[in-house]
């Protein structure tokens, strides 16, 4: 056969009940869509995905197609063989004898799960002969059973499965699986992360990035779309809409009071977002703003943005620290991008004394005043589309 094989287990979704089928199938399609360019097939049983894919697909390739897959809770490369004892001990032979079974081994264990009863053998029985079988090939090896250095899996379903040491997967949900959101993406560390965390819940997204030019340099705008691209396979594609801000911006700055600028920005940030969600079936806005990081996300501030906005915003980062959100956007690596030097459209039109504690009435009438609604209208008819 010149396909590998993967077995996928799965988490939180086998728990959907009559449901299950449905997110099992978001799962499949999302991994399969990363597989595209390689010949593939995709099995299900309960709780896990079995995945042949082409041998000449990269290992790397197709590592992270399963460990950016949403709803994946672990899995590992995986040798089928029939169910009778004497394949399974000629398979788990051949993996235990494997350079990557062996290497820094000193100590292993047997596991094996059942799923097929009437298989003669009990687990235990199974795992006791295995071990034996090993300890006697390989003389250095020791079995542990509570901490040892590698696990060989066995289990018996519909055929005989085996594998070692699994690699974790994201865990979460399937992207599509929870509706979509337009997400607020600008180039900094925060929102990145935020669609990461909505992604693992099951969003699919769509990214609107707010563009200053010439005050942002194309390079900022570059930026945000390398970000998309980096968040692209956790959020099974992801389109960003480039909507063009500086007539906005320079509207908000004649037109109003120099601290109240900031959160008129974001009172039009918010109207056009809602807008575009409208037009892309988005039923939520999803924004990287953490509780009082900055002065336009104190309480007061983020009730009057939330004000300008029809839909739910979601905000996952409300509650998480600076650090542990570089923490997360290390891990998923939009870090190293996030802190390139462009400057953002915020940080350009910033008032010295910003508004910390906004009066919600002032604003509201502050931002009737300015008559904006044309030009929020003119810049997304002059937003650009790109598919990641
Ligand atoms: P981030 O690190 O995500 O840029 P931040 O700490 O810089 O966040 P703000 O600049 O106040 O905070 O932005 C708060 C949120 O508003 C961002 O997380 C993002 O969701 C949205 N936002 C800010 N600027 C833009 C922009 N130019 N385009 C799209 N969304 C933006
Ligand atoms: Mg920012």
């Amino acid at each position: 056969m010149d396909m590998t094989l993967y077995l996928v287990r799965l988490g939180e979704i086998s728990l959907k009940g009559l449901n299950r089928d449905f997110f099992e199938r978001k799962l499949k399609d999302n991994i399969k869509y990363k597989l595209r360019p390689y010949r593939n097939r995709f099995t299900k049983q309960k709780g896990r995905l079995f995945i042949e894919v082409d041998r000449d697909a990269p290992e790397d390739l197709v590592r992270r197609a399963i460990s950016t897959s949403f709803g994946v809770v672990g899995f590992s490369q995986a040798i089928q063989c029939a169910k009778d004892m004497d394949a399974i001990s000629e398979a788990a032979a051949r993996l235990t004898s494997r350079p990557s079974f062996l290497s820094g081994t000193r100590t292993f264990k047997v596991e094996t799960v059942r799923a097929d009863k009437s298989f003669p053998l009990k687990s235990y029985d199974i795992s006791g002969q295995l071990g034996h079988e090993i300890l006697t090939a390989h003389e250095q090896l020791r079995v542990d059973v509570h901490q040892p250095d590698r696990i060989l899996h066995v289990e018996i379903r519909d055929h005989a499965y085996l594998y070692a040491s699994p690699e974790s997967g994201p865990g979460g949900l399937p992207v599509g699986t929870a509706g979509r959101g337009m997400l607020m993406l600008s180039g900094g560390i925060d929102s990145p992360v935020a669609a990461y965390r909505m992604a693992k819940r099951g969003l699919r997204q769509e990214a609107v990035y707010f563009h200053a030019y010439p005050y942002t340099s194309d390079e900022a705008k570059e930026k945000v779309l390398a970000l998309a691209k980096i968040l692209s396979p956790y959020c099974s594609g992801i389109t960003v809409h480039v909507v063009p801000f500086t007539d906005v911006q320079l509207h908000i700055k004649t037109h109003s009071m120099e601290e109240e600028n900031t959160l008129l920005m974001r009172a039009c940030m918010m109207k056009i977002a809602n807008e575009l969600a409208r037009r892309r079936d988005c039923l939520a806005i999803v924004t990287g703003e953490s509780l009082s990081q900055v002065a336009s996300q104190t309480l007061e501030s983020l009730a009057f943005t939330n004000s300008m906005s029809d839909l739910p915003v979601f905000r996952p980062l409300i509650g998480m620290d600076k650090q542990e959100i570089v923490q997360t956007s290390r891990m998923i690596g939009t870090y190293e991008t996030s802190i390139l030097p462009y400057e953002d459209c915020c940080t350009i039109f910033s008032p010295k004394h910003p508004l910390v504690r906004p009066d919600m009435q002032k604003l509201t009438e502050s931002y009737a005043r300015m008559h904006i609604e044309p030009l929020l209208s003119q810049a997304i008819e002059d937003s650009e589309m790109h598919a990641l």
